[in-house]
């Protein structure tokens, strides 16, 4: 059976990540960083259907701690497939505002935590000459009013990606990134009604986004054997 690891999947995004890699078949080990009790909840729940999987508390922003996971995933399950990079934090402020510690927290979970998970994984998936990885951009690469330096992160992740892409493909390793709209999870749970409705306007399909549908981009970017190095946009047309 094949094996994902799913950063930061106990809720949204990385939550119906897991839901859709476990309905098709694979072992699912994922990561949660503070929600314990949800976590365990979603092991609970899928592993009703027969599913194997498995939940591992990790700090992405700690190297030793994804180090951790990934040798408790070989040890257990011998092999990794696909990784998921999901796990990140939004402050949404103006520049202004920004602080020193605003900024570090930013950048240790949605850069260095992206950097950390590869890290750990790639010597095996190097060794085994096959795999993909999946980072979570967002739209926000392109620019976005009040989002900065998450804005900053995220077009650092593409960067990252697109390099990895060409270091690894001799390897047999594929490389992606997903860059959401606007979705429905606590991420935006801050967000007034008018700025919903804002975004909303600029979208081309007249809903907001569900984890689900970045689900699916997710994994069928896992199975799209011939593609690598690119960033796909899941954001019913907003950016265009
Ligand atoms: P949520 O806020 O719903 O969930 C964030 C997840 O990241 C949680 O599982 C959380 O774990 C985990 N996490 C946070 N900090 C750490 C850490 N230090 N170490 C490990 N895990 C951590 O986020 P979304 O589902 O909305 O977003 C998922 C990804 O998609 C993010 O990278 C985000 O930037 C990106 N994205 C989201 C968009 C949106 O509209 N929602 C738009 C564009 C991009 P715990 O619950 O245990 O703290």
């Amino acid at each position: 059976m094949k094996v994902a690891l799913i950063t930061g999947g106990n809720r949204g995004i990385g939550r119906a990540t897991v839901e859709k890699f476990a309905s098709n078949g694979y072992i699912v080990a994922f990561t949660y960083n503070s929600n314990k009790l949800q976590a365990e909840e979603l092991v609970k729940k899928l592993s009703f259907s027969q599913n194997i999987v498995v939940a591992y508390q990790c700090d992405v922003s700690s190297l030793a701690s994804c180090q951790n996971v990934a040798s408790q995933i070989i040890n257990q399950f011998k092999h990794i497939d696909c990784v998921v990079c999901n796990a990140g934090i939004s402050i949404s402020k103006p520049i202004t505002d920004y602080t020193q510690d605003d900024y570090a927290s930013i950048m240790s979970v949605n850069a260095r935590g992206v950097f950390n998970t590869v890290k750990a994984v790639v010597p095996y998936l190097i060794s085994s000459k096959s795999g993909n990885i999946i980072a979570l951009s967002s739209i926000a690469e392109q620019g976005l009013s009040c989002e900065s330096v998450y804005a900053m992160s995220k077009g650092g992740v593409v960067s990252f990606a697109y390099s990895l892409a060409k270091e690894l493909g001799l390897s047999n390793i594929r490389v992606n990134c997903v860059s959401p709209g606007l979705i429905d999870t606590d991420m935006n749970s801050q967000l007034t009604e008018q700025e919903r409705q804002t975004l909303l306007d600029k979208c081309l399909i007249k809903r907001i986004g569900l984890s689900q549908d970045v689900a699916n981009a997710i994994f069928f970017l896992s199975q799209a054997s011939y593609i690598t190095g690119i960033n796909l946009a899941v954001d019913g047309g907003l950016i265009l």
